[in-house]
């Protein structure tokens, strides 16, 4: 049964510092029931060190971890009911891919029959062939090796499973892969996921409300529609892939000035009181323009470089010492010549203003 509002994970000013630094600070989180929640953030940012406390590897220096209301602080890793899959997998090599899944059932006593009916029942629905329950796991792919990790995990049918960069150590086209697998795993199994990255592009794929870490602080927290969209922050609005960030000064009446950019541009609604800041606009919001008056506001630069991208095209427009990118569909290129004057612009609505945060 989950707690008040389905919460099943609470997190109350979770701390953990190493010799004196902070390498987890004040955390306050609550995680639902039955969602996937990702925590990104950059290298050294706290995201291990976190998910090792709420997996019980690690004890908080200060702060709660509770669970569907029992504090759980001291309660080590192998008697809570969630279980880690690592980014190694730590798979037992020597072992059948049934033995492997079974481990954990083994280790709490459950008879061989139960086992294997529970070995070959979570292999049928991660899609591993029932001959494989003999197979070394030296002898299948990357991505089924991931498949049976999780199996292994879900063995025991833990409340939460944490996923500490399961992803990061295989090649792109597997990593794309999978991300979908594992958001398409967590849909049936319907557990609670905690995942940790430090790709946002991985977190936006996968996740029902990522948190995004920065020394030791959960600096915003929202669905990837909303992390993506309103970032709260500079950092945060650097972190999802190529943005256009132009530092600004607020001049009143929804009007920004720029040291870096000329002109004066209409801004959408900008938090009291703030006086500088930065403007984001993503790159499908830029337009190359024919007349001025085709965007609220417009700039005008010269085309430095194009990039496929497959489905898009990236174009780099420089303007004076700045680089705007722009994102068009491949069947909405832009017929340009390098070096040709362009004018570009953006909607209003179609930007937003952060602090430098
Ligand atoms: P990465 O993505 O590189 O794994 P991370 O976001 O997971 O980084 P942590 O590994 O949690 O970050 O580290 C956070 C901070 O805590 C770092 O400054 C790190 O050096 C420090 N730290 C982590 N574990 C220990 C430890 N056992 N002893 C001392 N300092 C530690």
């Amino acid at each position: 049964m989950a707690g008040p509002d389905g919460v099943i994970l609470y997190l109350k000013g979770l701390t953990k510092t190493f010799a004196g630094h902070a390498a987890v600070d004040a955390i306050d989180l609550e995680i639902f029931e039955g969602e996937l929640f990702t925590i990104v953030g950059p290298s050294g940012s706290g995201k291990t060190t976190l998910l090792r406390m709420l997996a019980g590897m690690e004890m908080p220096t200060s702060g709660d971890i509770i669970l569907r209301g029992e504090k759980i602080n001291a309660i080590p890793a192998n008697r809570r009911p969630t279980c880690m899959v690592f980014q190694s997998l730590a798979l037992f090599p020597h072992k059948e891919v049934g033995a492997n899944i079974e481990f954990s059932l083994k280790i709490r006593g459950v008879d061989p029959a139960t086992r294997k009916r529970r070995a070959l029942e979570l292999m049928e629905m991660l899609r591993l062939p029932e001959s494989y329950y003999r197979r070394a796991v030296t002898q299948i792919s990357g991505g089924e090796r991931q498949r049976v990790a999780l199996a292994r995990a879900l063995a025991f049918d833990p409340e939460i499973l944490f996923f500490d960069e399961p992803l990061s150590a295989l090649d792109y086209k597997l990593r794309k892969t999978l991300e979908k697998e594992l958001k398409d795993i967590h849909r049936e199994t319907k557990k609670t996921f905690v995942y940790i990255t430090h790709s946002l592009e991985e977190a936006m794929v996968m996740s029902d409300r990522i948190g995004v870490m920065r020394s030791g602080k959960l600096v915003q927290i929202g669905s990837p529609q909303e992390i993506y969209s309103t970032p709260n922050s500079k950092f945060v609005s650097e972190f999802i892939g190529d943005v256009n960030v132009v530092p600004v000064t607020v001049t009143g009446d929804r009007k920004l000035t720029s040291a870096e950019v000329p002109g004066e541009f209409r801004a959408p609604p900008i938090a009291d009181g703030m006086k500088d800041g930065y403007l984001v606009v993503r790159p499908e919001f830029l337009r190359f323009l024919s007349e001025p008056g085709d965007a609220d506001n417009h700039v005008a630069g010269k085309l430095y470089n194009e990039y496929a991208l497959g489905s898009r095209i990236q174009y780099h427009v420089r303007v004076g010492e700045m680089t705007f990118v722009l994102e068009k569909l491949r069947h909405e290129a832009f017929q340009g010549k390098l070096d040709q004057d362009v004018l570009i612009g953006w909607d209003a609505a179609d930007s937003i203003v952060v602090p430098d945060r």
